[in-house]
């Protein structure tokens, strides 16, 4: 499932791609992913030019002109590649931009994922993005200080608040693995009680690892707009059942929390 990496290098990449590029043609082949009748987003999106791509947590943010915004979540996975030409696109795809030069782009979902098209004032009211919280690499909210205090509000277990997308935008059930181990920290520690020090070891921690697998262009089962894998897969606790932990030795585990997996270092998590 991709997460903040593998969603910021994605719109990077669209934003070189895209950027000036007009729509000539729209298919849709399934229609269950959009936000609007399908008829409705082919006559919003024809003819318009893509700008600025942006991304906040795992949703893509594209500009389109005039007046419209294309927003893209992957849900549990999917692949958004760009084809310079039309022999060379994929044969699956739920949603499929052509450009003027012969270009295009398909989107498909592996499950569920979302392509809606919105106006500039219906940006503040779309309810799945408006709701995000800051993206913890691309936000000047996002400081160490607000981190240690809206911790203190929180009620409920550390992983449960970190991969609510409203507290912070971008952090899965992936990433959270190391991120946890890195602070020393228990996936089901109750969030109101972890001390200063330890916060800030987590507020490192999410940046460093976002940023790190991000330079190394996310994960390595995850596809970028090339259909190039990423180089990410060197975790230090994450998906290590069974193998020794890199700080003391213990033999990593695979525990049940909530509804979610954690990998964990029984000595070093506490
Ligand atoms: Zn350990």
């Amino acid at each position: 499932m991709p997460e903040l990496p593998e969603i910021r290098n994605l719109a990077a990449q669209m934003c070189v791609e895209l950027n000036g590029r007009r729509v000539s043609g729209v298919e849709i082949r399934h229609d269950k992913c959009l936000n609007l009748g399908a008829e409705e987003f082919k006559s919003l999106v024809l003819g318009k030019t893509f700008g600025d791509v942006l991304s906040r947590g795992k949703w893509i943010f594209a500009r389109l002109e005039p007046g419209l915004h294309f927003l893209l979540s992957l849900g549990m996975g999917g692949d958004v590649l760009f084809s310079p030409k039309p022999e060379a696109m994929p044969d699956k795809y739920r949603l499929r931009l052509d450009f003027e030069d012969g270009s295009l782009l398909t989107i498909g979902f592996w499950w569920f994922g979302y392509a809606h098209v919105v106006t500039d004032r219906g940006l503040a009211e779309h309810k799945m993005t408006a709701d995000l919280g800051p993206d913890p690499l691309n936000d000047p909210t996002f400081t160490r200080d607000w981190f240690n205090d809206r911790l203190s509000e929180k009620k409920g277990n550390i992983k449960a608040i970190l991969m609510d997308q409203r507290f912070i935008a971008g952090i899965g059930n992936v990433y959270i693995q190391d991120i946890l181990f890195r602070a020393g920290l228990h996936p089901d520690r109750r969030a109101a009680f972890i001390p200063r020090e330890q916060r800030d070891r987590l507020y490192t921690a999410i940046r460093e690892n976002l940023e790190r697998a991000t330079s190394l262009g996310g994960l390595a089962y995850e596809r970028d707009l090339y259909g190039r894998p990423g180089r990410f897969k060197d975790f230090l606790v994450g998906y290590r059942e069974g193998a020794a932990c890199p700080e003391c030795g213990a033999t990593i585990q695979k525990i049940r929390t909530g509804s979610t997996s954690s990998f964990i270092c029984p000595r070093c998590q506490a």
